[in-house]
């Protein structure tokens, strides 16, 4: 006999920021929502690229991966799993698909399927991403999808990669609500109001909430961000050098139109050029055309490019620009560095009157570290004064209490934060009661 219960159960997110990987137990239904890898666990065990994890037996042995049956392609038995939805494209949500088993269908938004698979051909596979042979389904905002006893339904929200989600499910207890990653100070916060909408009119039983952001919020958005960025173009005299999460396409639209504006060219990276190049036939987004003025591609100098590189290197020949000539154009440039780049400076030597743009997050974006001290010697090196400037991709607190005040859910459960505490007390006249989630344990609907 099927039993008529409905549970939530936390396999990531708790405690930590990203990592998310809830699962929903609806009668014999089981679905997860996100199965993102845990940068802060691995942190504590692993230092790549010479500690990192051999087998997915590492990663369970340490509670880095659950120890689940029915759900993983090295588990011999049928998937007791009947779907993973992916809230979003970064890899704190979507990275350890790579263990789903491959008969287990995967839904996302089309735009993170995009993303995905760009990320896919554009990193050798390795154990912990690997997106081969996943049976990726695709939804829309305004789609239903029935799962056994559920019923989901995706809203746009807006976040710092596009194609972003959040979901009301409907279960044999109530709706259950889970926001992913958003935030209401992007390009897009119209995408998340219609979100809240959707959420007031579901009358939640539960919220599973993004809370990020509890401590270090400001007050910003989008627009000031190119603001500020425009400012700094227009006062720089040599190159501008710029840090910026590839896959964030309103950040990259910004320093596009800031190069336009000052008579510069915003030279991309190659990676970055890889995913514009494949997004470019999302009719739902602006993105900048490879074959703009204003748009170069930058080669990194190394001896053997890959597959993917030269189909970008053979496709736009002439928007190609090398750290030579990047050098010599100083003062027409806006170029993409990242962390990992800042050994090209030495052939670029930066003149006097440039500066650098960390445009991401302290201490890591949802991609990469930055070790700031290796970065601040490269600056001091080349004296380059860094600026920062950059808006969270998270919602602040004041605008998420005003949010769930407004939902009036019976429960909610912050995740994403190392803040837990701090958003109960803060939260703690919620129509609703604020539960603490805890790793693992199944609480019923
Ligand atoms: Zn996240
Ligand atoms: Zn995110």
């Amino acid at each position: 006999m099927v039993k008529n219960v409905t549970n939530i159960a936390f396999y990531g997110g708790v405690n930590e920021i990203g990592g998310n990987k809830l699962l929903l137990n609806d009668r014999d239904t089981k679905v997860f929502f996100d199965f993102g890898m845990s940068f802060g666990m691995k942190k504590l065990f692993y230092a790549p690229p010479f500690l990192s994890p051999k087998s997915a037996k590492s990663l369970q042995e340490l509670g880095i991966l659950p120890k689940l049956k029915g759900l993983y392609r090295f588990d011999e038995n049928t998937p007791e799993v009947d779907a993973v939805f992916v809230s979003h494209g970064h890899l704190d949500h979507s990275a350890y698909l790579s263990f789903i088993n491959r008969q287990i269908p995967v839904y996302c938004g089309e735009t993170t399927q995009t993303i995905l698979k760009s990320l896919g051909e554009m990193r050798r596979s390795d154990l912990e991403f690997d997106i081969e042979g996943i049976a990726f389904k695709s939804f829309r905002t305004g789609g239903k999808i029935r799962i056994g006893s559920l019923e989901v339904e995706p809203i746009h929200v807006d976040h710092s990669i596009p194609g972003a989600y959040g979901f009301v499910i409907h279960t044999s207890h109530g709706a259950v609500v889970y926001t992913g990653d958003f935030r209401v100070h992007g390009a897009k916060p119209q995408m998340t109001s219609d979100f809240v909408e959707a959420v007031k009119e579901a009358r939640p039983t539960v919220v599973v909430t993004e809370a990020t952001n509890m401590t270090g919020a400001s007050v910003s958005s989008e627009s000031e961000v190119e603001t500020k960025l425009n400012s700094i173009a227009a006062q720089t005299q040599g190159i501008m050098l710029a840090e910026f999460a590839y896959a964030d396409v309103d950040r990259l639209n910004s320093f596009y139109r800031v190069a336009k504006k000052n008579h510069r060219c915003l030279a991309v990276s190659l990676k970055q050029a890889y995913l514009i190049n494949a997004l470019r036939a999302d009719e739902g987004l602006r993105v900048p055309d490879l074959n703009d003025d204003n748009i170069l591609v930058f080669r990194k100098s190394k001896k053997r490019y890959d597959k993917w590189e030269n189909s970008i290197l053979q496709q736009y020949p002439d928007k190609i620009i090398d750290v030579f000539e990047a050098s010599k154009q100083q003062c027409k440039v806006i170029l993409a560095l990242s962390f990992y780049d800042l050994e090209e400076l030495v052939e670029i030597r930066p003149d006097a009157g440039s500066c650098y743009v960390l445009s991401a997050s302290e201490p890591f974006n949802e991609e990469m570290e930055i070790d700031f001290e290796k970065l601040t010697n490269w600056l001091g090196h080349y004296g380059l004064p860094q600026y920062h400037v950059h808006v969270s991709g998270h919602v602040m607190p004041l605008q998420l209490r005003s949010m769930l005040m407004q939902v009036r859910s019976q429960k909610v459960f912050p995740v994403h934060t190392e803040n837990s505490g701090l958003f109960a007390e803060f939260m703690r006249d919620l129509p609703g009661k604020i539960i603490i989630p805890e790793k693992q344990k199944e609480y019923e609907l």
